[in-house]
């Protein structure tokens, strides 16, 4: 499209007027429809011939949010809420996580279900350190967010914040069974952000 002036040089201002007015009324001419969308006819084809468009990272978020594999750590009382929600009343199997695993190489996500004491920290801090990239960590509990009732014991860690990074907090003493499953989800939710084959 040819908006400069067709001629070399104007020099009154009723010239360049009229020639700027009829630049604008050929452009007007040319464009009574919109631009149509060159990619309008993926759209339309692709769910005729079964093609579903996303990409990369949404496919990798999605797996892993919904495979999530929890390894054993349950030092204290809170272990069997965790135990009431992996059965079947509960049954996060429902979320893909049915496999609790009891090898760390072979878990990303570890919830903390009960008091820890530092002597059993390092211990801890080691299977974290032996989890499978990218991992995850629920603090779950009042012992599992800050020592709960125990938080000022001389041999309690105020808070598993303080050995690994945690990535959801579940509040409770025990947490219900529905508050555990509700802090799952929202972990499963920022994993499906996270965009990792982007960064
Ligand atoms: S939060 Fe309550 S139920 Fe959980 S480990 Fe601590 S004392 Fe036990």
């Amino acid at each position: 499209m040819d908006l400069v002036p067709t001629r070399r040089f104007v020099y009154s201002d009723a010239d360049l007027d009229q020639h700027e007015g009829e630049v604008i009324e050929a452009l007007k001419a040319r464009s009574q429809q919109p631009i149509p969308d060159q990619d309008q006819w993926l759209s339309e084809k692709a769910p005729e011939a079964g093609i579903l468009l996303t990409s990369v990272d949404k496919v990798i978020d999605w797996a892993r949010s919904n495979a999530l594999w929890s390894v054993v750590c349950f030092p204290a009382c809170c272990a069997f809420e965790f135990i009431s929600t992996a059965a079947s009343r509960f049954d996060i199997s429902r979320f893909g996580m049915e496999i609790i695993r009891a090898s760390p190489r072979q878990a990303d996500l570890m919830i903390t279900a009960g008091t820890l004491t530092w002597k059993m920290a390092p211990n801890v801090r080691r299977i974290y350190d032996q989890m499978a990239e990218p991992k995850y960590v629920i603090a779950m509990g009042a012992c599992g967010i800050s020592g709960g009732i125990f938080q000022s014991s001389y041999g309690v860690v105020p808070g598993y914040s303080r050995i690994v990074p945690v990535d959801v907090y579940v509040p409770g003493c025990p947490p219900r069974p529905e508050a555990l499953l509700y802090g799952i989800r929202m972990l499963q939710d920022k994993i499906s952000k996270a965009k990792v084959f982007r960064k």
